[in-house]
This record gives C-alpha cells, structure tokens and sequence, in this order.
C-alpha cells in the first residue's frame, strides 16, 4: 500500500501542471473506466444510464456527462445500498460529521484511501513544505475521533490505523511527521506540546489554534511556524491573520470531505484553492449552468477515483466563488476557488427575501466585535439565538455592536437572545454562522 500511495503521488505532481487539454483527456480517461464499473456493477447508475438512453461509452465529455441527473445528499441516502458496487470487497464506510441536517455515508476500499493520502501529500508539496521540514497534525481530543466511523472491512472494527497506514508508515521512516492528539480541553497544554515539536509546518483547526494562541506570550518569541494549513471548518480572514500574526506563519486553506477527500487547496502562490480536478470533474452551477471566473455557484462533483461507491455528478451543496481565470504562477492549470461560501441551507433570510452568505455575516461580526468562538443561529428573519461561553458577560460586552453588525448585515433590524454553548460544540466542525433550519 505504501508502493501505491507513492505511485499515487508521483502521479498526481504529474498531473499537477498539465495544460487544459491534456488534464480535460487524463478526466475522459479516467470517467470512460468509472461509468464501465458503475453501468456494470452498480444498480443506481445501471438504472440512471438505462433511463436516459445511453451506454458508457456513448458519454465523450462534459456535454454528454450532464444528460446524467445531479445527485443530492439526500440521493445518497436514499439510494445508498444501490450506490454501491456488486464487486466490491473489504469496504471502509464513512459517515459525514453529520453537522449539516442530512448525514451522508460513503463506502471507499483501501486503493482510494492511499489516493486521498496521495493527494493530501501533494496539496503540503505545493504549499512548500519539504521532506526535511518537521510536520505536526494536530489532531481532535480521542473521544470525537471515530465519530461516523463504521467498519465493515474484513469482519473487524475499522480503526485509524486502516485509515492512515501508509501516512504512519511514512511518517515512521522519514522521522519528520509527527501526529499530536489534543486536550479535550486544555489549549494551554496543546500549545506547550506543539512548542515542544517545534514544527515548521503545522495542520489544524483554525479555532483551536486560536484557542491555543491566547497562551503565547505577546511580544515573546514566536514558534516560528512557516506555514499553518487549516482544514475542516470556516473561518474568516479576521482569524487568520490573528493566527499568522500569532504564530508568525502563513495559513494555508483547504476544503475537503468524507465523500471526497480534499477538493481543493491553496498553493504556495494563494491565489485561491486550485481544485483537484485530475481526480474530480468539477461543475460550478448557478440555475443548471456552468458559471464563469469571479461567479458564484454550486459545486458539483464527479469523483473519479472511487469505484466503489461512484458519486457521479454529485452535489455538494455548497457554495463557492470561483477565482479570476488568469494561469497561477505555480504552473497548475487547475480551475481555482477563491472562497467557499457555507452550504446552501445554511445561508440567511435578509431582507425582501434576499440570501445572505453565511460565511459574509462571520467576516462581519469579526471584524467589527471580535467576538471568537461563538455560534450565531438565525431563528426567524430578524430574530437571532447567540451562543457563547459565557453569556451573561458576552451579551454585556458584544450586544450593541453584534446587534447593529447584524442589521446593516442583513438589512433589517434584529433581536438577539444569548446561550451557552456546549463546550462540546467547539470539537465539531466549526460553522460560526447557520440557520435553525439548516
Ligand atoms: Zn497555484
């Protein structure tokens, strides 16, 4: 497996910087053998192809491909066992973190799981990190670790050692990756044992790392982190300047999911997070069609490399705005995302019936109050439910401000409620903003 997560990434830099044309061939390679599997083996897509007319080798690109209906989160689900395919064996199965209303499940085997790997190695080779930097992945306190786990490899329960064997193996040999686990909640302790490892590259949590930076004496001497790549939540510019001033690094964005793997990350350039398009065909849409650079839309995936649960046409649900359409300087061709906005179900009433992105209402409220781990939940149109550590003490000092930032946010005036928010909350996946509906 290690032979192949080498072959994988070696593959994948390749890939990296073909142009247009010979990225869009390396897709159409790679769809021609995924529908042949999923017209064969897999009875929602035999269905799906049969009710449109069409044989596999009858789709040719993107055109054709779009004859196939979108499939939803809630598709997923609901056609799950059809989802999967009649030849697969030793399956993983993965549940989403369930925070988004509609929990989505997806069954992979080990092949695509060293792809994912691969491609997460790439995604730290293009932001710089090099094979003597020292590395540290701070990882989420033990007990939120198998949350949406299942196992069905094997007859054995699935354990994250089936999940990250080759990144173990690799990091024994090289001695430069090291995996910390977090404190359930201590963050005063999670920064003394990341000062110990004196990384020079660091992956996490945008809060947590925040959470810790409280603790770094100001004026002090820094880590000297040269890079910080944050994954799994939203955050907002506010954030991460506060941790690249803290820390003394850059931050590195990423956007992935259990379904499939990392998507898209940024380069050592930032000029937006370049999608992995050589494993995922991506469509932007906005009313059904394809949008252009600067637009905004939904994305849609394809994903390419696993064939046992095929997700075709997939939708995301979430937002995105797309980057200029100019070259990078890194050399990828790779269509980039400049912001990934919150899912769709997650975006507010504002006034005259007007959606508001939730991640906009987050730069907002940071920006102006500097409020930090917090949730604001739209309950009704101008009726919001603010939960904090502390309420009491929270509502005194951030009310006015939060109350007018959310307004002018919104366009309409609002009324505000505090809570408290479980301590809990802070391990899941971070979504500063959402709707009681989402
Ligand atoms: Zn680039």
């Amino acid at each position: 497996m290690v032979l192949r997560f080498f072959r994988y990434y070696a593959d994948s830099l390749r890939a990296y910087r073909l142009d247009r044309a010979g990225l869009r061939s390396l897709q159409m390679k790679r769809l021609a053998s995924l529908l042949k599997g999923a017209y064969e083996d897999v009875p929602y897509y035999h269905g799906v192809l049969r009710r449109i007319g069409r044989t596999p080798s009858e789709i040719r690109n993107l055109q054709d491909l779009r004859e196939i209906p979108v499939l939803t989160r809630r598709g997923v689900t609901e056609n799950e066992p059809s989802l999967v395919s009649g030849k697969a064996t030793g399956v993983h199965i993965r549940g989403s973190s369930g925070t988004s209303g509609v929990f989505v499940r997806v069954a992979f085997d080990q092949g695509f799981r060293d792809l994912i790997l691969a491609l997460q190695a790439r995604r730290l080779t293009e932001c710089g990190v090099k094979p003597w930097h020292r590395l540290v992945s701070i990882w989420a306190p033990k007990k939120y670790w198998k949350r949406g786990l299942e196992s069905r490899f094997k007859g054995r329960a699935f354990t994250w050692a089936d999940e990250l064997g080759p990144a173990r193996t690799l990091a024994v040999l090289s001695t430069r990756v090291r995996f910390m686990q977090s404190a359930q909640d201590d963050p005063e302790r999670d920064l003394e044992e990341l000062a110990r490892l004196r990384p020079d590259f660091a992956m996490g949590r945008a809060s947590h790392l925040a959470r810790m930076a409280d603790f770094l004496p100001s004026g002090g001497k820094r880590l000297r982190i040269r890079g910080i790549e944050c994954r799994h939540e939203t955050f907002t510019t506010t954030a991460a300047s506060k941790i690249e001033e803290a820390y003394g690094g850059r931050i590195y964005r990423s956007h992935g999911s259990n379904e499939l793997g990392t998507a898209a990350s940024e380069c050592r350039f930032q000029t937006g997070m370049h999608l992995n398009e050589d494993w995922i065909m991506f469509e932007v849409l906005r009313g059904g069609e394809q949008v252009g650079p600067g637009e905004q839309g939904e994305l849609v995936a394809t994903a390419l490399g696993n064939h046992v649960m095929p997700l075709i046409r997939y939708a995301t649900g979430d937002t995105v705005e797309l980057a200029d359409g100019e070259r990078c300087a890194c050399g990828s061709t790779m269509l980039r995302v400049k912001r990934f906005l919150g899912r769709k179900e997650d975006w507010l009433q504002g006034a005259g019936g007007t959606l508001v992105s939730p991640l906009d209402v987050a730069e907002a409220v940071e920006r102006e109050t500097g409020m930090r781990d917090y949730q604001i939940v739209q309950l009704k149109r101008g009726e919001f439910e603010v939960r904090v550590k502390s309420p009491d003490q929270e509502e005194k000092r951030y009310s006015s401000a939060l109350g007018e930032c959310l307004s002018r946010a919104m366009g309409t005036p609002v009324t505000l409620s505090f809570t408290a928010r479980p301590r809990d909350d802070l391990w899941l996946k971070n979504r500063p903003v959402v709707t009681a509906g989402g």
